[in-house]
């Protein structure tokens, strides 16, 4: 079969993209991947096999999303700009396995659209993210009540620093902490700017965090512990008696006591501690 009568999901995008006039867009951090080469091997790396389930977010030109398609059992694609819809159409055509969802990450009810599209079932994060909200959506996904079993995704070199991050260093903050809760993560991949279509001004890493089987810390109220490693990473240069004080309205014998109770100095400040520590915090508040 030719190029021509089964083209590859680069030069359906590439088509689409001219056929549909498509502008990217700065503000949505529109650095797209159209390589198909690079993205078999990131896809490679993140081991992506015929009996998952993926969420991706950001189709974009849906290069990615199509090879998602052919390697993986379903996959769901989260899209907040509705101008990608023609390019999208076309570059997925034929896939009946893949779905795109025209709504931004950061409102949708992930929980209602994992029990719509996967059936409940465990479902994994695979995607070239928008960097502008790389946090938050890292953030929703491992805090949600139905944490995705493991994300690959890429992002900019800086915000992999700070997810690999650990207690002690000046990168370890609430991102580090929530997600060493969430799970373990490593860099699969470097990419250069030159990848990306137009390139960023940074550098970008291709990252894995899978979900802990059995995490460090199990804390009895996890909401409550979600909530110290906020308080102990808000005003970096304060110690934690006054955060604790500041974000759970604790008198200072209060937040001092709770401190001692954990076995710690009560001048220590919140982002020196580890997980363990910071639990052990919580469960003095509660006792
Ligand atoms: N996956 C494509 C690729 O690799 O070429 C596109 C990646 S591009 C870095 C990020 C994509 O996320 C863009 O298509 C952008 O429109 C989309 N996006 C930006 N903000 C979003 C949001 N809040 N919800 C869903 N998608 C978003």
């Amino acid at each position: 079969m030719s190029e021509y009568s089964n083209p590859s999901a680069e030069l359906r995008a590439r088509v689409a993209l001219e056929k549909y006039r498509f502008k990217n867009t700065h503000s949505l951090g529109q650095n797209f991947l159209l390589t198909e080469g690079l993205i078999s091997m990131l896809l490679d790396d993140a081991e992506v096999s015929p009996s998952d389930n993926v969420l991706e977010i950001g189709p974009g030109a849906g290069v990615m999303t199509r090879l998602l398609g052919e390697r993986a059992k379903r996959v769901l694609a989260l899209e907040v700009d509705r101008g990608l819809e023609p390019v999208l159409v076309d570059v997925l055509e034929g896939l009946s396995n893949v779905r795109v969802v025209f709504q931004d990450v950061m409102k949708v009810d992930l929980r209602a659209l994992i029990e719509e599209h996967f059936g409940g079932e465990d479902y994994r994060v695979v995607a070239n993210l928008p960097y502008y909200i790389t946090a938050d959506i890292l953030l929703k996904l491992a805090g949600s009540d139905c944490p995705p079993v493991s994300i690959c995704i890429m992002v900019q070199k800086e915000a992999a620093e700070r997810v690999m991050s650990c207690p002690g260093t000046k990168q370890w903050c609430a991102l580090a902490a929530e997600l060493q809760f969430y799970g373990q993560a490593r860099v699969l991949t470097d990419v250069a700017p030159e990848a990306f279509d137009p390139p960023p001004h940074v550098m970008s890493q291709f990252i894995r965090i899978d979900r802990w089987d059995v995490p460090p810390v199990r804390p009895s109220d996890p909401a409550l512990f979600r909530r110290m490693i906020r308080a102990a990473f808000a005003m970096r240069r304060k110690t934690l008696v006054n955060n604790l004080k500041a974000s759970f309205g604790m008198s200072q014998d209060a937040a001092r006591q709770a401190l001692i109770d954990a076995g710690l100095d009560e001048r220590v400040r919140g982002e020196a501690l580890t997980l363990e520590e910071l639990n052990r915090v919580c469960d003095a508040m509660r006792s």
